[in-house]
């Protein structure tokens, strides 16, 4: 991250930071000599490049919603990462980490998913650049995600299911870590979000930035100023506002707002609006805020979409709420569907459900005739037609 939020290598204020077992010292620690000087090649940077925009489709548009502008009396943007290949901003990460990889040296790629939406970004880049892939997915969610299992096997990806536990995503990151201790030689692991040990937050940040980066160019051009006043974005474990937010962190005029999923509710124990019930701990080797009960342990989080169901939340982001650099809001699984409901209605647009949690605030801000909002439209919403049958039909 920029200056401002990374004060010490790894750590943003007091969070951040590589909290791992020792078997994993080794993988990390190759990976943080290594993924800055790589990044920073004229063959990396010209390779991404060309894969985002020939093989993604990048840049996305930004897109005037005159109708929503109109409903909330200011001037709304919608930042089309549902375009993406794949429908979603993951795959700019999965491209990225699986590139890296590959400079690195590693013939092969391990990734846990839940959902699958990460697990398909991985086995998507994986096909295109020639790598092997592993994919740990819980038995219960392979069971629950079957169009994506199938989209995974039909890349060539090998989804193994995980056994222990409530057989989840928490499950599959212990076996796909596991995997990753075992195969460090020639295996990277791609996280998809911007959590875990360091350097993962600011490898994902970083290739997640090209979002804000574009807005700046494309607000500049539609508007004569390249600072909205708002950038709007949903937060799981963070990576697709951090993106969104990145050029904009430090900015005087750009107001910073993420929306958590408050599931049926903040004070439901139904919840996976992780700043606003949790506490400041470890999980998966970063300190941060996440959901805990009095002895420390990881209480289920529990949202509508599958991607915002996540106890915890990414270091750059706790960093950011304490510093009030941005501000973030709680958005119930009703509130999402219905502004999913209405951006359908008003602009032939159907979101995931979790790019919903960002257009449910729109109702709660306060805005000026004059400001402008950039809404980040995290991804699609194909993947979640059965819930909208169910619930908003
Ligand atoms: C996975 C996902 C998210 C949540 O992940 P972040 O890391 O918080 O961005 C949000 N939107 C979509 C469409 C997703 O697939």
């Amino acid at each position: 991250m920029k200056s401002n939020s990374q004060s010490k290598p790894g750590y943003y204020g007091k969070f951040g930071g590589a909290y791992i077992p020792e078997l994993l010292f080794n993988n990390v620690d190759e990976l943080q000599k290594n993924y800055e000087r790589i990044i920073r090649t004229t063959e990396f940077q010209k390779q991404f490049k060309t894969l985002l925009k020939d093989y993604v489709g990048r840049p996305t548009p930004l897109y005037f919603s005159d109708a929503l502008s109109a409903k909330y009396k200011a001037k709304i943007f919608l930042k089309r990462e549902d375009l993406n290949h794949t429908g979603a901003h993951k795959i700019n990460n999965a491209l990225g980490q699986a590139l890296l990889a590959k400079m690195m040296g590693k013939q092969k790629i391990v990734a846990e998913t839940g959902a699958g939406q990460h697990g398909v970004a991985v086995a998507t880049a994986c096909t295109l650049l020639g790598l092997s892939c592993v994919v740990f997915m819980g038995e219960t969610d392979i069971a629950r995600q079957a169009p994506n299992v199938a989209r995974m096997k039909m890349l060539g990806a090998t989804v193994i299911p995980s056994l222990s536990g409530t057989k989840t995503l928490k499950d599959a990151t212990n076996d796909a870590i596991r995997y990753w201790i075992n195969h460090a030689d020639d295996t990277h692991y791609i996280i998809g979000s911007v959590v875990g040990p360091h350097p993962y937050p600011d490898i994902v940040a970083k290739f997640q930035s090209v979002i804000s980066k574009e807005i700046k160019i494309q607000l500049k051009k539609q508007t004569g100023d390249a600072e909205p006043d708002y950038v709007i974005a949903c937060v799981g474990g963070g990576s697709n506002a951090a993106g969104a937010f990145y050029h904009f962190l430090g900015s005087k005029k750009t107001k910073l707002i993420g929306a958590e999923a408050a599931g049926m509710g903040i004070h439901s124990h139904e919840t996976a609006a992780t700043l606003m019930v949790g506490s400041v701990g470890i999980i998966h080797g970063a300190k941060t805020y996440l959901m805990q009960n009095k002895d420390g342990q990881i209480t289920e989080p529990y949202s509508i979409s599958a991607g915002l169901d996540y106890p915890g939340i990414g270091p750059l982001h706790a960093y950011l709420h304490e510093t009030k650099q941005a501000t973030y809001y709680a958005v119930t699984d009703r509130e999402a569907l219905d502004a999913a409901k209405e951006l359908i209605h008003l602009d032939g647009i159907i979101p995931a459900l979790e790019s919903a949690h960002a257009f449910a605030l729109l109702p709660k801000m306060k805005f000026k005739p004059s400001d402008v909002v950039v809404i980040n439209l995290s991804g699609r919403g194909d993947k979640d037609m059965e819930t909208y049958l169910k619930f908003i039909l």
